[in-house]
């Protein structure tokens, strides 16, 4: 099957899954925390896989299939590995830009350094690329690459992609516990992110069954830190922790909108006070979710913030 769905996105709404790797995964990183299992053989070789019109084909023959108000925002290239090591994927995104639905990207960056897979990714509307780690052994630990990548060259060519791109750029950044969640490289990680200038970073966790049985989500009180430091290195930032909380948040159910901006970003105490104050509730609605470990409390400068507690889900 090569396009799945719609399903419902944070990041892009409807989402029509286009799945341009066939089967078993080809991927040129091996990332411990991945969902669909081990790379065999990470691999920065391109590779033929469908035909740019055996891709239109399936895709227009789906949309065609749903319903109005099932036509999805975007069609994303989210693949059964890395959908940039796919030789036909300039080819198969041009094709598609005529169905008149925006193309997203969700890549792991490895192939960036190529020019050709930049021209490519050119043209789709929106691309997320990968920055898990601020240096070369981090980034070894976590994303196991594929042999002849280097972590220089890597980050050269998020630069120059970043510095060249026209269309939406996001960036996500996935933490493990105890492997890419230290303080020295959520800094490092910033610092690299701020260069590329994206609309939006986004930070994750393993929220499905990950590679490597012993990788953990880091915790709550990390992911807090990890937001703040992106947000003081100037970064507009989301977390995107399993819940499918809302940008605004405002249903006007305090309840839920505590949930959903909880679900985004930490919510500092003055800001969840104001919030309880326009809508004439009192603080036991908070004490409510956090006995109910609906959200969690986390210190950072003094401060306190409340966060969606994904750690008892
Ligand atoms: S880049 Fe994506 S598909 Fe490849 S190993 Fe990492 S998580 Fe899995």
């Amino acid at each position: 099957m090569i396009s799945f769905g719609p399903v419902p996105s944070r990041r892009l709404g409807k989402s029509l899954g286009i799945n341009n790797i066939i089967r078993p995964k080809v991927c040129s990183y091996s990332c411990i925390y991945c969902q669909v299992g081990q790379t065999m053989n990470p691999s920065l070789t391109r590779q033929l896989f469908f035909t740019p019109e055996q891709i239109f084909i399936e895709v227009d023959n789906h949309l065609a299939k749903l319903a109005a108000e099932d036509r999805p925002d975007y069609m994303t290239f989210v693949s059964n590995g890395e959908p940039t090591l796919d030789m036909n994927l300039g080819k198969s995104i041009e094709m598609l830009k005529g169905l008149g639905i925006p193309i997203a990207v969700i890549t792991n960056s490895s192939m960036l350094p190529d020019p050709h897979v930049r021209s490519e990714l050119m043209q789709a509307d929106w691309v997320s690329v990968k920055v898990d780690a601020a240096d070369a052994d981090t980034w070894q630990k976590v994303n196991r690459p594929a042999e002849g990548l280097k972590f220089e060259n890597l980050i050269d060519g998020l630069k120059i992609f970043a510095g060249e791109y026209g269309g939406e750029l996001r960036t996500e950044t996935l933490l493990c516990k105890g492997i890419n969640d230290s303080q020295a490289n959520l800094k490092g990680v910033a610092g690299i992110i701020s260069t590329l200038a994206p609309g939006r970073a986004y930070i994750s966790i393993p929220i499905r069954p990950p590679a490597e049985k012993s990788v953990m989500p880091p915790g709550v009180e990390t992911v807090n830190l990890a937001w703040q430091i992106f947000r003081e290195a100037g970064i507009e930032t989301e977390l995107l922790t399993g819940f499918e909380g809302v940008d605004t948040g405002f249903t006007g159910n305090i309840y839920e909108d505590i949930l959903n901006i909880t679900a985004v970003h930490p919510l500092r105490e003055d800001a969840l006070m104001e919030l309880l104050a326009k809508n004439g509730a009192n603080f036991s609605i908070v004490e409510s979710l956090l006995s109910q470990r609906l959200i969690r409390r986390s210190l950072y400068q003094g401060k306190k913030f409340y966060l969606r507690d994904f750690q008892t889900k």
